[in-house]
């Protein structure tokens, strides 16, 4: 199995890490390799096996001989695995931490952070795997015994984004294990060394050879493909964005593939006329700077009461300017770089056009030269319908809209064709919640800059997706339930 080494980095050590592709529980190095680079440096720092279809076509097999006596496992032993991997994974948090950190570029606080979150995935469905409920009753009719039960649906191919490396991977792989799926892992060429790192964590764990199997690959398109015209694979569960989503869902519309789908977002944050000033600060920093801004939770467009609108603004632009902006492996950094100059460009394109619109960019302090960065921006003067407040900005950029009445920020804040989630800040917890059940979206956090949990359910409305990660409703994606009509 090759393996980073010091040798393999240009700027500080990496975590020994694998680098070949994961099929049937044996590492296999490919012929053709690419680089991943540390976008706060611009620097290589590994080389990983790039696959192609015919290494799919065996994933697929490996994942598919898995599946039966992974299936027949007792609920209690995949339990077992996934409390083991678990704990490992909050023992090596610092070795998860650094890869996303070096790979993705984010904080070291966020890295950290995801590591935590994305281990918790593996306790709560370490606990779902013996808890799935079946029903057994007599008809209404009393004609017949009605009992359901729930079956794993068989080998998974999921599909992982680069903004959580760590976390949307075992957001996946935890339900899909716990049910009794096998599943292939394709991570975002961006980040794969998290992913191969969770693979050979597993492995430690004690999953058996080809339960998981993981994928990088430059060439996402054509791999998926060959993996999801391939009567074995049952299901596939994509995180990304949506119109890759919604080129996915045609693609498998002929097989009639079941999918689930977490997508984009267009978040709304919607700061009311009773809010505390600061305290609305504090929740956007959060619901805005986490992650560097590029989470599918982001506040994107922030809605503020036009009696507070000057205030918030200036108080947000200091907070802003605050932020140590800096490599994310640097422990102090609180805002990392983007994860590649691709997406730089994409803020600073975003904010040209903002420009050219009639908003006011203020950037709040400069960015590190050398990197990936962008700086922090307050945009003001921005109007609902403009190119900021209609595009997901996955970046440290704050539009401000200011509004007069709270029925005008609610159809603003439902006026997109997201639904992930939505943010309220209020004096009033009670008036917050009133409100967040007016939003269009799968999720409302009020008076809080976070909500992802585990034991919630996490998803979208309208085009941000289909179906729901982690809580009750998580193990479900990876099962299908059968009814059997008897009499008894
Ligand atoms: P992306 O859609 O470009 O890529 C996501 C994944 O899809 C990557 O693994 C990529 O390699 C793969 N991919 C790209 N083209 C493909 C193809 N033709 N066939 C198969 N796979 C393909 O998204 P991204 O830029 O990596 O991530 C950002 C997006 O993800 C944002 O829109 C964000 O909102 C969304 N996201 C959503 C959630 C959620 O839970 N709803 C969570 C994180 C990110």
């Amino acid at each position: 199995m090759t393996l980073t080494t010091c040798a393999d980095t240009v700027s500080g050590p990496l975590p020994r890490t694998p680098l070949d592709l994961l099929v049937g529980g044996n590492w296999q190095p490919t012929t053709d390799r690419f680089t991943v680079e540390d976008p706060a440096t611009l620097s290589p720092i590994a080389r990983v096996a790039d696959a192609h279809e015919d290494d799919a076509q065996a994933a697929v097999a490996a994942a598919h001989d898995a599946f039966g006596p992974w299936a027949d496992r007792s609920p209690r032993e995949r339990a077992e695995v996934l409390r083991r991997a678990h704990e490992l994974m909050v023992a090596e948090a610092e070795t998860g931490a650094l890869l996303i950190a070096r790979e993705n570029g984010k904080a070291w606080r966020d890295a950290l952070g995801e590591v935590v979150y994305a281990a918790e995935f593996f306790r709560w469905f370490a606990e779902e795997a013996v808890r799935v409920q079946g029903d057994f009753r007599t008809a209404p009719g009393g004609d017949k015994t009605i009992i359901v039960d729930h079956r794993p649906i068989g080998v998974a191919y999921l599909i992982t984004p680069w903004n959580f490396p760590a976390a949307m991977a075992t957001r996946k792989i935890a339900p899909a294990l716990a049910a009794g799926c096998t599943c292939i892992l394709k991570p975002a060429a961006e980040t794969p060394l998290t992913a191969l790192w969770i693979g050979d964590l597993l492995q430690r764990a004690g999953l058996p050879a080809g339960v998981v199997n993981v994928l990088p690959t430059t060439r996402p398109g054509p791999v998926s493909d060959a993996i999801l015209a391939d009567p074995r694979v049952a299901t596939l569960s994509f995180t990304g964005s949506t119109p890759v989503g919604k080129s996915l869902m045609a693609s498998t519309a002929d097989r009639a593939l079941r999918v689930s789908m977490e997508l984009g977002g267009n978040a709304p944050f919607l700061v009311l006329e009773d809010a505390d000033v600061d305290q609305a600060v504090e929740i956007a920093l959060v619901a805005k700077m986490r992650n560097g801004g590029s989470a599918c939770t982001a506040a994107n467009r922030l809605y503020v009461h036009a009696s507070l609108a000057d205030e918030f603004g200036r108080r947000l632009t200091a907070a802003f300017a605050r932020l140590r902006v800096g490599p994310g492996a640097d422990p102090a950094t609180e805002l990392g770089s983007m994860v590649s100059t691709r997406e730089q460009r994409k803020i600073h394109d975003l904010l040209e056009l903002a420009e050219a619109e009639g908003a006011r960019v203020a950037r709040t302090q400069a960015a590190p030269a050398g990197g990936a960065f962008v700086a922090p921006y307050v945009v003001h003067d921005v109007h609902h319908g403009d190119t900021l407040t209609s595009t997901e900005i996955f970046g440290p950029v704050a539009p401000l809209i200011p509004f007069d009445h709270v029925d005008e920020a609610v159809r603003m804040a439902n006026d997109t064709p997201f639904g992930l989630i939505s943010y309220v800040v209020s004096a009033d917890q009670g008036q917050g919640i009133r409100i967040a059940r007016r939003l269009e979206s799968g999720m409302v956090a009020v008076n809080r800059g976070t909500l992802s949990d585990p034991a919630a359910p996490f998803g979208g409305m309208k085009e941000s997706g289909i179906g729901r990660e982690g809580g009750f409703a998580g193990i479900h994606e990876f099962l299908e339930s059968q009814y059997i009509a008897a009499d008894l």
